[in-house]
């Protein structure tokens, strides 16, 4: 009997057979993520619907050297959860359900493997927010929300998902289950494990239980949409904003190219300002509206909005953010090749400057737009690889942008993490000593690398 026999079989006896697939009874979905990146089926998927469930198959694994690829709702964006033949997959779909809403600590108790859609719900039956919100909402899980430390769409008002967890729940390589739980704001009781496991992309230890922290409903929202001369305007208004008109709850930035394709791809393409600007903001406040008016006459008068629009409907708000979600019609409209990067934020103006005019000296021609939540630090960008030569130079564009990336100080992922496809830039934004002080976290937590071998650092 091979290894791998040896090994299938004491999942099964362990899991039950109905939590132990091979082969065919694996669904496609396991194969790879939401980047369809190099698609494999996997030795086995394993199904458990406990945490001891979890320990017991680690436990196992571990001692047999069998590398475990940890899956929750394949949204990924980074490759993090694909697995290779040899490699057995963990799917934490079975954990699912939310265990309590405790109203007096505002906090709500969850296995890893509930949609964040279902969070979001269960709050709001409750009478709260569970802030965290992004596109995948409806597949994601919680759990690998939490092993992406995902941002999204609230982040300039409520913070990443580390922001929104007081407690966890893991079990390391050799199934040993870390009781991280926690209701309390304050928590000062050493080391302050649990982070360790937020972002770590499923390289630490499995995580089957969560605590999260709920925010009151929000009050209404007022949407307004500035047409400025520069970026050091964006950046001057969004602190003219923050001190005078209410928490922002969203600062989108749109240079003019985006902002003209946006438009265009409109059902009923009419730009809602009457001429061109060199960038365009969206804002979002809970505060109250007069007082954005008087910060608007404010910014006006100083320059640094040349024109505005303050939606006056929840219809004309939609209107104004459907320019912002053109987003959705990249794969549709182009082939995009898509950037999730951060910079200090008073760097961002120039740092897409500089990336057009490189993109420009070596491609001439090329089409590339940049938007971003710069309130966040975040920029994206997206190139067109249909305005390239074919095939498309990827890892040249790549290597481009990540390298001005580093030279500014910022950050290779933003967001979406590391995974398998941004590993050979991770040193752009990672110091050789910063690299090996993670490797040895992983070698501690995790010392037989059984544990989603080759994610983040290779
Ligand atoms: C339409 C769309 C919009 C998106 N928008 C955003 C956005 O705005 N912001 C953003 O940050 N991301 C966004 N994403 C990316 C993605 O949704 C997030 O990274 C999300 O957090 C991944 O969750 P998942 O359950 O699908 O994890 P998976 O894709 O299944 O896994 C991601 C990583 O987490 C690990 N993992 C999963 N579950 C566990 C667990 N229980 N324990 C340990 N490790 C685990 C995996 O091994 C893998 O490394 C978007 C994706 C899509 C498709």
């Amino acid at each position: 009997m091979s290894d791998l026999q040896h090994t299938l079989n004491q999942l099964r006896a362990a899991l039950g057979e109905t939590a132990v697939l091979t082969g065919a009874a694996i669904n496609q979905r396991h194969y790879s993520d939401w980047t369809g990146h190099a698609p494999a089926c996997p030795a086995a998927l394993l199904l458990p619907t406990s945490t001891q469930q979890v320990a017991d198959a680690l436990r196992i694994c571990n001692a047999a050297g069998q590398s475990v690829v940890p899956q929750g709702g394949m949204t990924g964006l980074a490759g993090g959860a694909v697995p290779r033949k040899t490699d057995v997959a963990l799917s934490l779909e079975r954990l699912r359900g939310i265990e309590e809403i405790d109203s007096a600590a505002a906090t709500v108790s969850v296995w890893a493997g509930t949609t964040l859609q279902e969070i979001q719900q269960a709050a709001l039956d409750a009478g709260f927010l569970f802030p965290l919100d992004l596109g995948a909402r409806g597949s994601c899980q919680i759990g690998g929300n939490i092993a992406t430390n995902a941002g999204g769409n609230a982040v300039i008002r409520y913070g990443m998902t580390r922001d929104l967890v007081l407690g966890l729940e893991v079990v390391l390589a050799d199934g040993r289950v870390l009781n991280l739980l926690n209701k309390m704001i304050k928590n000062n009781c050493g080391y302050d494990l649990k982070q360790c496991f937020i972002g770590s992309e499923g390289t630490l230890g499995v995580i089957t239980r969560a605590i999260l922290k709920l925010a009151p409903l929000p009050g209404e929202t007022t949407t307004l949409l500035c047409a400025l001369p520069d970026y050091a305007s964006a950046v001057s208004l969004l602190r003219r904003l923050q001190r005078s008109a209410g928490t922002p709850q969203a600062y989108e930035l749109m240079w003019q190219d985006f902002f003209r394709l946006g438009v265009s791809w409109l059902e009923n393409p009419t730009a809602p300002l009457s001429q061109d600007y060199p960038l365009y903001v969206l804002f979002e406040s809970a505060g109250p509206r007069e007082l954005l008016e008087q910060t608007l006459e404010a910014a006006l008068e100083a320059g640094e909005v040349l024109d505005a629009v303050l939606a006056s409907s929840q219809t004309q708000a939609r209107a104004l953010w459907k320019i912002r979600e053109a987003t959705g019609e990249f794969p549709l409209r182009m082939t995009p090749l898509n950037f999730d990067v951060s910079l200090p934020i008073g760097q961002i103006g120039d740092f897409a400057e500089l990336c057009r005019k490189r993109l420009e000296q070596r491609w001439p021609g090329n089409h590339s737009v940049y938007f971003g939540h710069i309130g966040d630090s975040n920029l994206h960008l997206t190139v067109d690889c249909n305005s390239l030569p074919q095939p498309a130079p990827i890892l040249e564009i790549e290597e481009l942008v990540y390298t001005a990336v580093g030279e500014m100080g910022g950050s290779v992922s933003a967001e979406h993490g590391i995974g398998l496809l941004k590993r050979e830039f991770l040193h752009h934004s990672v110091n050789a000593q910063a690299r090996q002080a993670m490797q040895q976290l992983k070698d501690c937590y995790d010392p037989r690398g059984i544990l989603n071998p080759g994610k983040i650092l290779g």
